[in-house]
């Protein structure tokens, strides 16, 4: 029978103990035994895929990386502590010294400070391209080029850019295409079916989807998941299995909430548009966004997050901010109640006033990310924050 990615996720279990328990347990331990000696020799000789230490391996942990990987369509996989610990094990195992390292300029705060401050020591060079200049792409691959790195959509500026032409450019230049899927999750979008070699996650954010944990995960192809996890085995940002046991059991509500979150999301971009008080509104599913086209071609949904402009910039920021009621002012998004964020002050902080330009990120930029409160509810409270104006 062959059956849907979904219901595989949902179903797939490491292992069920003698208790016979119908939800998955949890190995809350930092090693493991062997029967003999003979035993432990053939492990550690990597001669069986037997748990030794959670540092390297644990069966709550592997349940969450082979959910993500059924959903991403993925070959293996590897789960860090964070996020950021996924997207940097994933430079750091795969790109050396001499190596060149070709970003959008529109990523994710902490990753444009890896990438800005921290790669240069170790002699890793980069040069960052705009979302919205695809035919400049091709012309700042180097010879020494190793990588691509995106996001799509972009945080926060919700810009889309076209999978499938990137994966071209890296297949044909030889490249490794390295994806954060995090803003699209699996439900809407499945990089590596589109030509990735590797999608990574902020398993933070909407795959918990309830605020809970920190996680991260990268998936992918098999040799390179197999540099990232030594690389990781050594260094040690392994999650632990407690968060991997909550974010398993995320997974298997994982599309009926993004569902969710979509429409409502949908819901509130279209009843803004063309509202007094704002400059713009951008959702990758309203007609009016510019890479629309792309966005339908290779997303399900338009995902959970939409942001826009106000007119009134900075002061209008702290005005509409200080009026909400029941958004909630945190530094998070993907939670099931919604997020209200000012990137300009926030997560973009520590970027320049230039580079924040740049990006896209302007004095009276908002970030909403639409939770599973009744769509209504999230609608009159924008509505009325925004009547303060
Ligand atoms: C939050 C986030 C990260 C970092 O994840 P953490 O779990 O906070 O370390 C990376 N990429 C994107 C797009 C994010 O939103």
């Amino acid at each position: 029978m062959n059956q849907h990615r979904i219901t595989k996720a949902i179903r797939s279990q490491v292992e069920r103990t003698n208790e016979m328990e119908h939800s998955s347990p949890l190995f809350l331990t930092s090693s493991f035994c062997f029967e003999n000696a003979e035993d432990m020799r053939a492990a550690f000789a990597d001669e069986t895929d037997d748990n030794i230490y959670s540092r390297f391996s644990n069966p709550s942990v592997q349940e969450f990386v082979n959910r993500v990987c059924i959903m991403e369509g993925a070959e293996a996989g590897f789960a860090t502590a964070s996020g950021m610990s996924a997207v940097f094990a994933s430079f750091m195992a795969l790109l050396k010294q001499g190596d060149h390292l070709l970003a959008c300029n529109a990523i994710f705060g902490s990753t444009h400070t890896v990438i800005t401050k921290y790669l240069p020591k170790y002699g890793i060079e980069h040069t960052y391209f705009k979302a919205d200049k695809p035919e400049e792409w091709e012309s700042l691959i180097r010879p020494t080029t190793r990588m691509i790195y995106v996001e799509t959509p972009t945080n926060p500026g919700l810009d889309i850019l076209d999978l499938s032409a990137l994966s071209a450019l890296a297949k044909k230049h030889n490249l490794i295409l390295n994806v954060d899927n995090c803003f699209a999750t699996p439900v809407s979008q499945q990089p590596i079916l589109l030509g990735a070699d590797l999608v990574v996650h902020s398993a933070t954010k909407w795959l918990d989807g309830q605020g809970r944990v920190l996680g991260g995960v990268v998936v992918g192809r098999k040799d390179l998941i197999k540099d990232i996890y030594l690389f990781c085995r050594s260094t040690g940002p392994a999650m632990s299995p407690f968060n991997a046991w909550v974010l398993s059991k995320s997974m298997e509500t994982l599309e009926v909430r993004m569902e969710r979150h979509a429409s409502n999301a949908l819901y509130l971009a279209e009843a803004l548009s063309n509202h007094p008080k704002l400059n713009w509104i951008k959702y990758p599913f309203l007609s009016s966004h510019p890479q629309h086209a792309i966005a339908k071609k290779q997303m399900r949904d338009g995902g959970g997050i939409v942001c826009f402009e106000l007119s009134g910039g900075l002061e209008a920021g702290r005005t509409f901010l200080n009026s909400l009621q029941m958004l909630s002012l945190t530094a998070n998004l993907g939670d099931t109640r919604s997020i209200v964020s000012h990137p300009a002050s926030t997560t973009h902080a520590k970027l320049t006033e230039e580079e924040r330009q740049t990006v896209g990120i302007t004095p009276g930029l908002i970030r909403i990310s639409v939770g599973l409160e009744n769509k209504d509810d999230i609608l009159n409270d924008i509505l009325q924050a925004l009547n303060r104006l």
